[in-house]
């Protein structure tokens, strides 16, 4: 692979990145889709349907992003050094690539919900009750701030060891990309154990996203809890409805809340 990306020109890349990328992106939706059907039952997180025409703008936003992320991808390993195969590199990427992303993109939600920015996020939150397609359904200023931490992380790294496109794509094949059309679906498939605080810290259950959109004002992490949990915005009541959808009692409104957690 690095053979190739060492070899290829501009345009190469930026079509070989769109192609892959967005094949992912399908691949991890269709998987949200089929968890979904198979789930609906026992483990829906909101009982409660979709806004009119959801999917269908949500395809389209999704569909930018893949394009975008084409381009920016494309002239990412091209401008980078890059590592021959070896595991340790690409380990080194993926780790890299994990928690930058993770702390820059709870820096970037954060300042997308002040008053101020709050009109560039606003897309993604059109979707109150999430669907498979809702990850990267965002607007344009948004998905060029994911980009800017997609491509930064790793270009920053590149500075100090070559990146190994292997570990950069595992990233986004096991963790960004599945993580987040996945992590978007109404339904939560994650065992009841991780309804335990301490077992989130580097992956929640998908509950926990789920209450952001339905409440907004806390839960900025992306995949993990460990920004929230450092930053004091963490609710107290998710490990408690996490519990509930797994027992298979779906929340039957959007301001449900826990025990834990005062209205
Ligand atoms: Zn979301
Ligand atoms: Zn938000």
């Amino acid at each position: 692979m690095s053979e190739f990306v060492n070899n290829a020109t501009l345009v190469e890349l930026i079509l070989a990145c769109t192609a892959v990328f967005g094949g992912l992106t399908a691949f991890a939706t269709l998987i949200g889709f089929a968890l979904e059907a198979a789930l609906g039952e026992s483990r829906r997180i909101f009982d409660l349907p979709r806004a009119e025409g959801q999917l269908r703008w949500e395809f389209l936003a999704t569909v930018r992003f893949v394009l975008m992320s084409g381009v920016a991808f494309g002239a990412l390993l091209f401008a980078v050094p890059i590592a021959e195969p070896a595991f340790g590199q690409a380990v080194l990427t993926f780790v890299v690539c994990w928690a930058g992303f993770e702390v820059y993109y709870w820096g970037l939600h954060r300042v997308m919900h002040t008053r101020a920015l709050f009109r560039f996020h606003k897309f993604h939150h059109d979707s109150h009750v999430t669907s498979p397609l809702t990850g990267y359904s965002m607007s344009t200023v948004e998905s060029l701030g994911w980009l800017v931490g997609l491509c930064g992380v790793p270009f920053l790294l590149s500075l100090f060891a070559p990146i190994s496109v292997e570990g950069f794509l595992a990233y986004h094949a096991l963790y960004q990309i599945s993580g987040n059309q996945i992590g978007h679906s109404n339904v939560d498939f994650f065992p009841a154990f991780a309804s335990d605080r301490e077992k989130s810290w580097i992956s929640h259950p998908i509950t926990y996203h789920s209450l952001h959109h339905a409440r907004f004002n806390n839960h900025y992490s992306f995949g993990s809890s460990f920004m929230d949990r450092l930053m004091g915005t963490e609710w107290a009541d998710w490990p408690e409805l996490h519990k509930r959808v797994v027992g298979g009692q779906a929340m039957k409104k959007l301001s449900e809340r826990g025990k834990a957690q005062a209205a």
